[in-house]
């Protein structure tokens, strides 16, 4: 007897979409039946009118435990990610100490297992010697993360071993990531374009979409020489997609995604909410959102990814617009978004849930993640394709969820009914339900040692 059976769901796979039966046993999905065709199990839910998706998986996310409880933590955070579909997040490097060193990997490491309740996955910082990066990537990390821009004054220690300026410093570091066969995800802004705009006449916060792409189309030559694999977060312009395009047209091996964020608003919420719409790279113009779309539906965008970044609202506004943090909570928008691209016949249905379950499980070597089959993983996220229904902040689960009154003005037409990690059901109702369920998500070049269990 099975320990859970999820009965008469629309079940979205790379195949298609068909009314089925699913059993889950030990964690895992033990089989795929058409209605009817799965025995007793010890638990049951009807899932009629549903669609079950498989768990999403966010190669890019942010709650920087231990550093800023008050933004959130990985229980805070990681509960954000359950109500919103998402399973595995893969927090990046960035907290207070930074993640560049085993030490600071083996305590945050500590910190997952203690507190979070979907699958975590952690990236190290890509700026430091070979041996440590080597070190990190046998502890289990899963990708290597390097900013090609100096901190924002203040957060230096946050950044350490994460940055690097200019050719040189960007080829030693993903020199010293390439001996790991990890990838490298690249936060691409010109450190130098950057200083020499904004210290022009009225030149403070300028952000142009040369900034993005001129060092997207260095940090690939560099990568091609340095035979890394590289991924390019957020892409925001139409600018920078050509940049993507550059890079592979040099042979460099590129991979990038886009977030809800630049897909659901432009420059206009800017416009309207100052500080608090303030991400880096910054909301560009409704022709750059378009192109990102289409870029999304050809495929030339790999995957996309939330860059969930949370601030609480007071932090945003409270200063002048060139000093607000940069950042919005959105975990909880990356699978309605996807889904609701497929209500509107933007993108297959198939298409929009492959973009954040099976392409991220295969471009980072999860293999048992991103599908609903036998022997995978159970994280499977259900949702109702609905009417039109307004964005409403106050029902978020993230502690930041004061800033996401920037997204309060769209509609989206899904929702997420029910997580389950692992077979165990973490989020229902609207509510978290089952907190123990997640862990620590071991990377591909983990090396497991007697004395240190993973
Ligand atoms: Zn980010």
């Amino acid at each position: 007897m099975y320990d859970l059976r999820i009965l008469n769901a629309s079940v979205v796979t790379g195949a298609g979409t068909g009314v089925a039966d699913i059993g889950v046993d030990g964690g895992m999905i033990a089989e795929v039946a058409p209605p009817g065709g799965i025995g007793p199990a010890r638990t049951e839910i009807d899932a009629t009118g549903l669609y079950a998706v498989p768990g999403a998986i966010d190669v890019h996310f942010h709650c920087r435990a231990p550093g800023n409880p008050e933004r959130g933590d990985f229980a805070s955070e990681t509960a954000a990610a359950a109500a919103g579909g998402v399973t595995t997040v893969f927090e990046m490097p960035i907290s207070d100490p930074a993640c560049s060193t085993p030490e600071v990997f083996r305590m945050r490491r500590g910190l997952i297992d203690a507190d979070a309740i979907v699958n975590v996955a952690l990236y190290a910082g890509a700026a430091v010697e070979p041996a440590r990066a080597e070190e990190m990537a046998e502890l289990g990390a899963i990708g290597f993360k390097l900013f090609t821009l100096a901190p924002p004054p203040g957060r230096e220690r946050e950044f350490e071993g994460l940055w690097a300026s200019g050719d040189g410093g960007v080829f030693s570091a993903l020199s010293s990531v390439a001996e790991t066969m990890l990838p490298c995800v690249v936060h691409p802004e010109s450190d130098s374009l950057l200083a020499i705009l904004q210290g022009l006449p009225g030149g403070a916060g300028r952000r142009p979409p040369a900034v993005e792409a001129v060092a997207i189309a260095s940090t690939s030559a560099i990568a091609k020489e340095a035979s890394v694999k590289i991924h390019v977060a957020h892409v925001s312009s139409s600018d920078a997609l050509d940049a993507v395009r550059a890079g592979r047209a040099l042979g460099a091996d590129v991979t990038a995604e886009t977030c809800p964020q630049y897909l659901l608003l432009d420059e206009r919420a800017v416009e309207r909410f100052g500080g608090l719409a303030k991400i880096a790279p910054p909301l560009r113009t409704p022709a750059d959102s378009e192109a990102l779309w289409g870029a999304v539906e050809s495929g030339e965008l790999d995957l996309v990814a939330s860059d969930h970044s949370p601030f609480l609202a007071r932090e945003k506004l409270d200063v002048e617009f060139a000093a607000a943090p940069q950042g919005l909570p959105t975990v909880e928008l990356l699978v309605p978004t996807m889904l609701d691209a497929a209500v509107r016949g933007r993108l297959p249905l198939e298409k929009a849930v492959a973009l954040v379950t099976a392409e991220p499980a295969r471009l980072f070597g999860l293999e048992r993640k991103g599908s609903i089959a036998e022997g995978y993983d159970a994280d499977i996220a259900l949702c109702s394709l609905t009417e039109p229904t307004h964005v409403d902040a106050e029902r978020f689960h993230t502690r930041a969820k004061s800033c996401a009154v920037v997204f309060e003005s769209l509609q989206l037409r899904a929702r997420v009914e029910q997580t389950l990690v692992g077979g165990s059901v973490v989020f229902a109702n609207g509510a978290i339900i089952n907190g123990g369920a997640g862990g620590f998500v071991a990377g591909p070049r983990t090396v497991v040692r007697e004395t240190e269990p993973v």
